[in-house]
């Protein structure tokens, strides 16, 4: 299906209901730089493009597998919503168009999050006090940074996008959908992920990511702890260390989350 987030500004989405009677806790689904949320129910955008099956990022079927609905969204730039015909992102027009609005295309995709909101607040059949959202990379960057600031959601689990700013971010090139003006003027990503408070927080770091170093995510971590302490959610904020690199960790992410569930 399709909503239109602003004007002139078409989401596609797919919104995966589980068997049995609702209404059922919903995830927000949503992928990183590869080929678009296809990814997340396990199926090929075209016939040219291979099927993606490494790295468990079929999120959407683990929430089916485990009862809860889920919402991918396609991200701005990506998927169907890139202008290259291989599907790949293309992050730099948006993210500069973005700027001459003075906005940025991590803003963008969160606002298209919220409007995502809005849509699932129409359903009966899904839950408005269990709305979730989760993804790897840049699907895992708009999660903490959507976590952070929209009341409505009430679990977040970002996968592989946490460390700090200058050991990931500023310590090589990244795509240019990471940068937000002034951050740092602000805080780090610890502080970023302790905004989330008091909300269930599930953060997943892959042990070897080249790119989120896992020493500076732990001790992004310990901020983002106490943090959640200061706001009167003691143990309510996890970090998770997987073995391997930059992917989703399904039984890891999982394990720990459900917990709050
Ligand atoms: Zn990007």
């Amino acid at each position: 299906m399709t909503i239109e987030s602003e004007p002139g500004c078409t989401v596609p989405m797919y919104l995966c209901i589980p068997e049995g009677e609702g209404p059922f806790p919903v995830w927000i689904c949503l992928q990183g730089h590869g080929t678009g949320m296809h990814v997340s129910i396990g199926v090929q955008i075209d016939e040219e493009t291979p099927r993606v099956d490494d790295g468990d990022r079929e999120v959407a079927l683990q929430c089916l597998e485990q009862g809860y609905a889920a919402l991918c969204i396609e991200q701005r730039a990506m998927g169907e919503r890139s202008l290259r015909s291989d599907h790949c992102p293309d992050c730099d027009r948006l993210a500069m168009h973005a700027m001459m609005f003075g906005e940025t295309l991590i803003g963008n995709r969160i606002f298209d999050v919220d409007r995502a909101i809005d849509f699932i607040y129409t359903r009966q059949d899904l839950r408005k006090d269990c709305i979730g959202i989760t993804g790897n990379s840049g699907g895992g960057t708009t999660s903490l940074y959507a976590g952070a600031i929209l009341d409505r959601l009430t679990h977040v689990m970002p996968s592989c996008c946490f460390s700090s700013y200058r050991d990931s971010i500023m310590a090589m090139i990244h795509c240019k959908c990471n940068y937000f003006p002034g951050m740092l003027e602000w805080g780090d990503m610890g502080d970023l992920a302790g905004l989330c408070a008091p909300k269930p927080l599930v953060l997943v770091s892959g042990k070897d990511d080249p790119i989120f170093p896992v020493e500076q995510a732990k001790s992004e971590f310990l901020r983002t702890k106490k943090i959640y302490e200061s706001a009167n959610a003691f143990g309510m904020c996890r970090h998770v260390i997987s073995n391997g690199g930059h992917r989703y960790y399904k039984a890891d992410a999982w394990n720990t989350m459900n917990y709050f569930l």
